[in-house]
């Protein structure tokens, strides 16, 4: 099979391209072909010599994953696809559409929130291995990680429609359990060369892989990072998530001061409130405790409703009394605003089944609420 062609990087591509006698500049002209003017095959990229295009398309593939199914849902402003892999594998990505409106939140840590913004939530493996108990990807189980063609074709799905001011690493996967697909992913999504985002609109979450927060730390990015808790203590930590293993949230908080003292950007640490397991006033206490007098942020994502388990979301009464504690401590808390809850597209709902797809076939779109 041939590689495609965003599975290279930018430079290899160049070295590519020296190889055959052209010139630099024309790495850079393709580039802009496939990011920013979405094309999908050489024989469109006019301003290259027919015999560069025709070579192109010999050694490079320069194909998109299909799309299954396409649903929308809170009034058109979420969007959810659902991308076919080939080999009965799928993987599915979600634009969220954010009014130029100061009040409402999201998933990420942008920092000017009164700007219109579109957010493409991308996944990064087929399926995932960490296993959380609350979270419909980790209960599908693993297949594998996504190639970097393949990450970004779900960014550019949405932004031949429109702009895509934010991407956040928060689909199906794990994403430092992929770091070679994410890292290359990125490069493109932010290279000037490429599609041009800027670095700050990039969100990655991890599970809490140290390893490669460490790595991630030292790739001179300005992403945000934000990593997932969702427990006090180490002990309710390792059942929530049964593969953490021997991470401890010790090791966590410092893997994440480190990441915030080099970079300069402010982490984030996930939790999402499952009622009675992890939500009590005590347990609020007790993660206060640990983050008093840190530069964090904490991010509460009220649990979403998944098949097969019997876990439960707290009432807004018990999510507010926790995030007061947080806040009490002096511990910088929001609550994260839901989005396409009801047509499985919110965090932890996605889930990919292709025997199952047929339901997910026609485009809906909800009435406001
Ligand atoms: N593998 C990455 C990305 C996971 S999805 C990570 O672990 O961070 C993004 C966030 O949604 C994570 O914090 C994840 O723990 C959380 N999440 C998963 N299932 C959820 C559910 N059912 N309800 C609420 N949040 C959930």
């Amino acid at each position: 099979m041939k590689p495609h062609l965003l599975d290279l990087n930018l430079d290899e591509l160049e070295a590519r391209l020296a190889e055959w006698g052209e010139p630099r500049y024309r790495a850079e002209q393709i580039a802009r072909w496939v990011l920013r003017e979405g094309a999908t095959t050489f024989e469109v990229m006019t301003n290259l010599p027919a015999a560069l295009r025709t070579r192109l398309s010999e050694e490079f593939a320069l194909t998109t994953p299909p799309i299954l199914a396409t649903r929308a849902a809170d009034d058109g402003s979420t969007t959810k696809v659902l991308l076919d892999l080939g080999n009965g594998e799928a993987i599915e990505a979600v634009r969220m559409d954010y009014d130029p409106d100061p009040s409402e939140g999201a998933a990420t840590n942008e920092e000017t929130p009164s700007a219109a913004r579109t957010t493409v939530c991308v996944s990064t493996q087929a399926g995932c291995a960490m296993a959380c108990i609350f979270c419909a990807t980790g209960q599908q189980g693993f297949t594998r990680n996504l190639t970097p063609a393949e990450i970004v074709a779900q960014v550019l799905h949405f932004s031949r429609e429109r702009r895509v001011t934010n991407v956040v690493f928060m689909g199906m996967g794990e994403p430092l359990a992929n770091y070679e697909g994410m890292i290359r992913a990125i490069r493109w999504l932010t290279d000037p060369r490429g599609l041009n985002m800027r670095q700050r609109g990039i969100t990655v979450s991890t599970v809490g892989l140290t390893r490669p927060i460490e790595r991630l730390t030292q790739e001179q990015l300005q992403i945000g990072l934000t990593i997932s808790l969702h427990a006090p203590d180490d002990e309710l930590r390792r059942h929530l998530i049964p593969t953490a293993g021997g991470v401890t949230i010790d090791a966590l908080l410092e893997a994440g001061a480190n990441y915030q003292r080099t970079t300069g950007r402010r982490v984030t640490y996930a939790y999402a409130l499952l009622e009675g397991v992890n939500d009590t006033p005590e347990q609020a206490r007790a993660l206060a405790a640990r983050l008093r007098g840190k530069p964090v942020h904490v991010n509460l994502i009220p649990y979403n409703p998944t098949a097969g388990d019997d876990l439960r979301r707290p009432g807004r009464d018990r999510v507010r009394a926790f995030r007061q504690e947080l806040l009490e401590a002096g511990v910088n808390a929001t609550v994260r605003i839901e989005r396409g809850v009801e047509i499985a597209a919110a965090c932890g709902q996605l889930r990919t089944d292709v025997a199952n797809t047929a339901p997910l076939a026609p485009l809906e779109v909800s009435a406001p609420s």
